[in-house]
């Protein structure tokens, strides 16, 4: 018999088609009360469609979800250098004490009185983000950035209601996260653009020019989504606050900034922030997040209730806040995620977040030097914690940013964030975070030099990547567009 033949390794079958009639994986005890007929229940509450649900055993059904879990990737398993979304290793530290039984096991109707550990560490986190973010107030209420933002745009729209003013235009610049402008939208603001400078910032001249007493926000990033630091931020605050408007900061990107500035001090009035990427709790999957709101005094009175206080040495939650944009979210927000911020706040200590941000300009600087030659800079400045790099070199033999991306999978690295921002063409986003070591930075170096030398002498092999896993190139646009959510027995 020939040897070494290549046995492929079929693809995951969907639970169903494992199925087989009558299988079971438990066997419940028989019912103790007598059975009824199913005529007597109100139709409404009958299930006609279960015809199909998978019938299979136990250690099957255990087998098949532990292969899904192993065609994932993740940053326990590999670097996992996307742009924009901080994907920093999660100390185990975290997850220790989150399971700690007195706060993994609260109920939220609890009473005060029996969670006055929860509430303290609440309390106490909300100082915290005042204080890395220089601003006067933090709502932990949303579950994730995006709702953080809304809850922000929301406040300012009722700030404005408050003082009578009809402003209904939010200026955001083209570099803008895609939530910036649905956020926007949502909380019933239009959303003017920003043109980016030559240098990959916004200027005091174009928004000298754009603000006048219709607009409410601006609402930008900083560090922007290129990665560089928008150093004329004091005087364009300066221009919107003399006219009245308010300065929105999308703070995702605080991990290039901890110990080393305060958005407070640079003019900003609301921030989100997104435990979830900067303070070391897991991401993706979609969640759960935590996106923290800090405000300055003004927008105080419009934080969404229940608000911890604290009166002598007890903790209490106050709902009675008139101006309040009210509940955004059952409860107060997702707890376990604080938990873990927390940990990874008190365990770094000032010093130790200050650190974190200076490693991780650094290693998204240090990235960039080393790979000038090979990929073209479309903005060749010093960045913060993640660089913007383009396939302009590799479209010369029709090589393009999704190529490489796809290649870089077979050598083992999660892709970059690809094709944003989108004034940037065929961009590829790369944020290494500080938590990673030299020699996984050098690897991954190694990797895009490599990739940029298959690109010149062998094109074909990077348009074909990758090779290495269970599907290669699957139609996104189809899968997002026309999702199958729902398996019918054919
Ligand atoms: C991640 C991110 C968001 C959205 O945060 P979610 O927690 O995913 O809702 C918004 N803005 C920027 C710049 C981000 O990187």
């Amino acid at each position: 018999m020939e040897k070494n033949i290549k046995i492929e390794n079929p693809a995951e079958p969907l639970i169903f088609e494992r199925s087989s009639a009558g299988r079971v994986g438990v066997e419940p005890p028989s019912f103790d009360v007598p059975d009824i007929d199913d005529a007597s229940l109100p139709e409404g509450l009958l299930r006609s469609d279960i015809e199909g649900f998978p019938e299979i055993g136990e250690p099957e059904t255990v087998r098949h979800f532990t292969r899904l879990s192993q065609l994932n990737f993740g940053v326990d398993t590999g670097f996992y250098p996307l742009g924009s979304c901080t994907m920093k290793y999660n100390p185990k530290i975290n997850e220790t004490t989150a399971a700690i039984p007195g706060f993994a096991g609260l109920h939220p109707y609890q009473d005060e009185s029996l969670s006055q550990g929860a509430l303290e560490l609440i309390s106490e986190l909300e100082e915290y983000l005042v204080e890395i973010t220089g601003m006067d107030a933090v709502t932990l209420q949303p579950a994730a950035g995006a709702q953080g933002e809304l809850c922000g745009m929301l406040m300012i729209a009722d700030y404005f209601k408050g003082k009578g003013e009809n402003r209904k235009k939010v200026l955001i610049p083209d570099t803008a996260h895609g939530t910036n402008p649905a956020t926007c939208h949502l909380a019933g603001f239009e959303v003017v653009r920003v043109q980016t400078g030559p240098e990959g910032v916004i200027t005091p001249g174009c928004i000298e020019g754009l603000m006048d007493d219709g607009v409410a926000a601006l609402m930008l990033t900083n560090p922007n989504t290129l990665g560089l630091f928008e150093e004329n931020i004091k005087e364009i605050a300066d221009i919107i606050h003399a006219k009245g408007g308010i300065v929105y900061c999308d703070g995702a990107n605080l991990n290039a900034v901890m110990g080393l500035m305060k958005l407070g001090d640079m003019g900003i009035d609301v921030v989100q922030l997104n435990l979830h990427k900067t303070f070391s709790t897991p991401h993706g999957g979609g969640g759960p997040g935590s996106g923290p709101l800090a405000v300055k005094k003004i927008l105080e009175p419009y934080l969404p209730v229940p608000r911890v206080v604290k009166e002598g040495d007890t903790y209490s939650l106050d709902y009675n806040k008139e101006k309040s944009i009210g509940r955004l979210k059952a409860f107060y927000g997702h707890f376990s995620v604080m938990v873990r911020a927390y940990t990874y706040i008190r365990r770094m200590g000032p010093e130790g977040l200050r650190s974190v941000s200076e490693l991780a300009i650094l290693n998204a600087n240090y990235i960039k030097e080393r790979l000038r030659e090979d990929f073209h800079l479309p903005y060749d400045r010093t960045c913060m914690h993640e660089c913007v790099l383009s396939d302009k070199f590799q479209n010369e033999h029709d090589v393009t940013t999704l190529d490489m991306a796809k290649r870089l999978i077979d050598y083992g690295y999660h892709p970059p964030t690809i094709y944003f921002p989108l004034i940037v063409h065929g961009a590829m986003m790369i944020e290494p975070t500080e938590t990673e070591d030299l020699l996984t930075i050098d690897s991954f170096i190694d990797a895009m030099k490599s990739i940029a030398k298959e690109a010149r002498e062998t094109p074909q092999l990077v348009k074909g990547a990758p090779y290495s896993t269970k599907t290669s190139r699957v139609d996104e646009t189809r899968a997002a567009r026309t999702p199958v959510l729902r398996w019918r027995a054919q």
